[in-house]
């Protein structure tokens, strides 16, 4: 038992031991990679409209500092615990070894929905956790990002609130803040746009051509709602979707750019069409070429992963497939998986960018962003592709395999303090 156990820690934890098997890692040294390095957790007291004061819990996670600072997104989402965080930040530690970004992984968030707040009681609640977490984080130290339920006037907020503390600009404290304010072209796009370019290297190697195939997003957030738009840029015909409040199927193809204009108008996708609803349970299982959970952790069990019909399974979300679900797949080469930490890196190396573009103060224009976001992506892709014919494993085992043993080197390296 540690503060972190739950389910989503005990995957993170099952997936690493797998891993540390696999790379013969001794005992004793398991535990050194696995647990977070920090673990914040603080209250945020806010004024409600109503007159009320509120109490929220916030959270941050920071899981090594070997090869850098820290980085990683920040959820506010009601059910969150520091065990999801700390998987999470976990899961950020291999995505960005394996992207060979010069960090370790980190998380954060607040449990509660954003929903339920107004725009006042959001701004809020944004700066006063940021300025709680003012004496964990720095440009060198621990990099904040969005991720569900924030997006990039959260990260401004972030960024004015630890100014304001600095007594001067540091834009270089949070990447995915908008362009006006230190953000960097193509970040908002980059997880999504990431996504597709990968799907379409995936069939590219299925020797499928990607115009007129089929696909299926669950989750319509930056994430879902980008890859959504980018594959139908790509010819893809969109039969699926859904989001926390409605589900939609239609076998002759979606109107993307309408669902887009009423999630930008509405919040959501509910409301959009009463004869296209369908049931969300049965989404994910239903025949198509691609397959983009772009949600929650932990959708695709065991079971569901036999029943799965598609080509390609592109994870958008961070963990989506557990380990139960690993063993069907891998016993389904007919499926190509893209796992999570390939799958979306498109955001955390944009962030990067960001990153990077902020510390010389020197911006790059958006075709510069995107042909070196698709060069890391390919690199990536390639070791991942190659380990993974080479030692004849998954394309998890040969990622997280790839992220692990980087970060297990440059600790080895480095020496155990004092
Ligand atoms: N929240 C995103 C992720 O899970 C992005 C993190 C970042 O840009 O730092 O990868």
């Amino acid at each position: 038992m540690t503060i972190y156990t739950g389910p989503v820690f005990d995957m993170a934890r099952t997936q690493f031991q797998r891993i540390a098997d696999h790379l013969d890692i001794p005992a004793d040294e398991r535990d050194r990679l696995l647990y977070p390095k920090r673990a914040v957790t603080v209250s945020c007291p806010i004024h409600r409209d109503d007159g009320r004061t509120e109490v929220f819990e916030g959270y941050r996670v920071q899981h090594h500092l070997t090869l850098g600072p820290t980085k990683g997104g920040t959820r506010f989402s009601p059910a969150l615990d520091i065990g999801e965080v700390a998987a999470l930040a976990v899961w950020m530690s291999w995505k960005c070894a394996l992207a060979g970004l010069p960090y370790g992984g980190a998380k954060g968030g607040v449990a509660v929905d954003p929903r339920a707040l107004s725009l006042r009681e959001l701004e809020a609640l944004s700066r006063r956790y940021m300025q709680e977490m003012i004496p964990f984080v720095g440009a060198h130290t621990d990099v904040m990002a969005p991720d569900m339920g924030t997006n990039e006037q959260v990260m401004a907020w972030f960024m004015d609130t630890y100014s304001m503390h600095r007594g001067h600009t540091v834009t270089e404290i949070v990447t995915g803040k908008p362009v006006a304010c230190g953000g960097t072209l193509g970040r908002r796009e980059a997880t999504g746009n990431g996504v597709v370019y990968l799907i379409a290297r995936a069939m590219e190697r299925l020797g499928v051509p990607l115009a007129g195939t089929t696909a299926i997003v669950q989750g319509f957030g930056n994430v879902g709602s980008v890859t959504a738009q980018a594959l139908m840029a790509r010819g893809v015909k969109v039969i699926g979707v859904s989001d926390h409040t409605a589900c939609y199927f239609d076998r002759h193809g979606l109107d993307v750019p309408a669902l887009l204009r009423h999630a930008e108008a509405r919040g959501a996708l509910a409301g959009f069409s009463s004869e296209l609803a369908a049931d969300p349970a049965t989404l994910l299982t239903q025949p198509c070429d691609i397959l983009v959970p772009a949600a929650l952790e932990r959708v695709i069990g065991g079971q569901m992963a036999a029943q799965l019909q598609c080509r390609v399974l592109a994870e958008a979300a961070n963990g989506p497939t557990t380990p139960d679900a690993d063993l069907v797949l891998e016993q389904r080469p007919e499926i190509f998986v893209i796992p999570d930490i390939l799958c979306n890196a498109g955001g955390v190396i944009v962030s990067y960018f960001e990153w990077v573009q902020d510390l010389q103060q020197f911006f790059w224009d958006a075709d510069e962003v995107n042909t070196k976001l698709n060069a890391v992506l390919e690199r990536a892709f390639q070791a991942v592709m190659d380990r993974a014919a080479q030692r004849r494993v998954a394309h998890r085992t040969a990622a997280m395999a790839i992220g692990v043993a980087k970060v297990r080197d440059a600790k080895a390296k480095r020496g155990l303090f004092p």
